[in-house]
């Protein structure tokens, strides 16, 4: 049986031109980051089921309904990874003294077994950074203006920063009975029986809920932080009070959790209008994760590759500009010309002309179709005749101009009409 031509449901091949953006998103990105002294990690897409469910905790959606785990071919439980935290954590907590106060970004493709639809697919990408470092609004701030530092860069217009507060550790405590005790007063009303299984459960999670019922009736309840301690919501204060000096406008959104069980303190969500029903771009928070036997804190966000394209294309970025075309193309006439075509080709790539060619024996008038989708500004023609007079001719493809000119002046005047040059 012939293998289908397509890749699994849900999971992209991701090519030209659409993958010129990505490579200007990623290279931006690399470049915003060498800004804020942050360095890259690369960890494993595959690790440990236990270093999942120990950092995002047990009882999250993603580690119980969402992941691809299995037993790998020793028995081990291993699973894809869902997001790029846990993982960095795991190589934190390997690495002495350097874990305490880390600065790294990542990028990199994930895996959630979801329902694919609209901006939601089953194997996605995320680019990510984590500060690792105590608790200090400071700290949090930074990397939120750091975040919307990186969406300016791409482009991006149009996004609203939501903040909230998962409050200290000791809060979370009592935020979850205050949460009980109102939602067991408002049983009785429509929520999905997911939400009526979390309120004994979970309460928290009845707020992260994607029922549009449930979140209309979740945005009635008390903001989470009325049952915190004043110093988890002096410490929200004062991360709004430090973005308000930098002059990033964000809203306070006091129903926002985020869905992982590894935060406190400042989390947040970033949405953009251009995205419909799944508009959120980004996620991020504070955290503390228990892992190798330490404690590690920090700081941190994911954004959502797939959905940065899709709010870009939608406010009409065209892939294809980020991929620069050739200076020249190079059009052999005749037989027999493949050596020398070659060596010319070699010469213009080796002096830094980017040069596109079909060595493939095809006709003149194919090879200049070629150029022409190529958008070469130059046609280097090479036939027989040229060959024998030591000469190539050169076609100006904007204006049809053109003249024979020797292989060094051929050097010369392309590379001073290159565009880098
Ligand atoms: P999360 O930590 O789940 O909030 O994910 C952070 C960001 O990753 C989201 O804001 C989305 O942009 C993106 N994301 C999460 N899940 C998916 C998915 N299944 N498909 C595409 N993007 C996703």
């Amino acid at each position: 049986m012939a293998a289908e031509p397509l890749p699994l449901q849900g999971m992209s091949d991701v090519a030209a031109p659409e993958v010129c953006l990505w490579q200007h998103l990623e290279s931006t990105a690399r470049r915003v980051f060498s800004l804020y002294d942050l360095d890259e990690v690369r960890t494993p897409v595959l690790e440990r089921l236990e270093v999942f469910q120990r950092a995002l905790g047990e009882a999250t959606d993603v580690v119980q309904k969402e992941m691809y785990a299995f037993e790998d071919r020793g028995g081990r439980r291993v699973a894809l990874r869902p997001e790029g935290t846990a993982g960095v954590m795991r190589h934190l907590a390997g690495a002495g003294d350097r874990g305490a106060d880390a600065r790294l970004y990542y990028w990199g493709p994930m895996f959630r077994a979801e329902r694919p639809q609209a901006g939601r697919r089953r194997q996605f990408h995320q680019v990510g950074v984590e500060l690792l470092g105590p608790a200090r609004p400071a700290a949090d701030a930074e990397c939120i203006a750091l975040q919307v530092h990186l969406l300016r860069e791409w482009g991006l217009d149009g996004f609203s920063v939501h903040v909230n507060t998962r409050g200290e550790p000791g809060d979370q405590l009592a935020v979850s009975r205050g949460l009980q005790s109102v939602l067991e007063a408002r049983r009785g009303e429509a929520w999905c029986d997911d939400c009526r299984r979390r309120m004994d459960a979970n309460p928290l999670r009845v707020l992260d809920c994607k029922q549009e019922a449930c979140r209309a009736l979740a945005d009635q309840l008390p903001p989470v932080s009325s049952w915190m301690s004043a110093a988890a919501r002096e410490y929200l204060d004062e991360v709004l009070r430090l973005l308000e000096g930098l002059g990033v406008r964000v809203a306070a959104a006091p129903r926002l959790i985020r869905g992982l069980d590894y935060y406190q303190h400042t989390i947040w969500e970033i949405t953009h209008s251009a995205l419909g029903a799944q508009d959120a771009l980004s996620g991020g928070g504070r955290y503390g994760i228990q892992m190798g036997g330490r404690q590690l804190e920090g700081v941190g966000f994911a954004i959502g590759i797939e959905r940065v394209v899709l709010a870009l294309t939608g406010l009409g970025v065209q892939p294809e500009s980020f991929r620069p075309p050739p200076t020249a193309w190079l059009v052999t006439a005749g037989r027999g010309l493949e050596a020398d075509a070659l060596a010319l080709a070699q010469t213009l790539r080796s002096r830094g002309i980017a040069c596109g060619a079909n060595l493939s024996g095809r006709n003149i008038k194919a090879q200049m179709r070629a150029a022409d989708r190529a958008r070469a500004p130059w046609v280097v023609l090479l036939g027989e005749t040229e060959k024998s007079r030591g000469v190539v001719v050169l076609k100006n493809m904007a204006t049809g101009e053109q003249a024979e000119v020797a292989p060094d002046d051929l050097v010369v005047r392309l590379l001073a009409s290159a565009p880098s040059a």
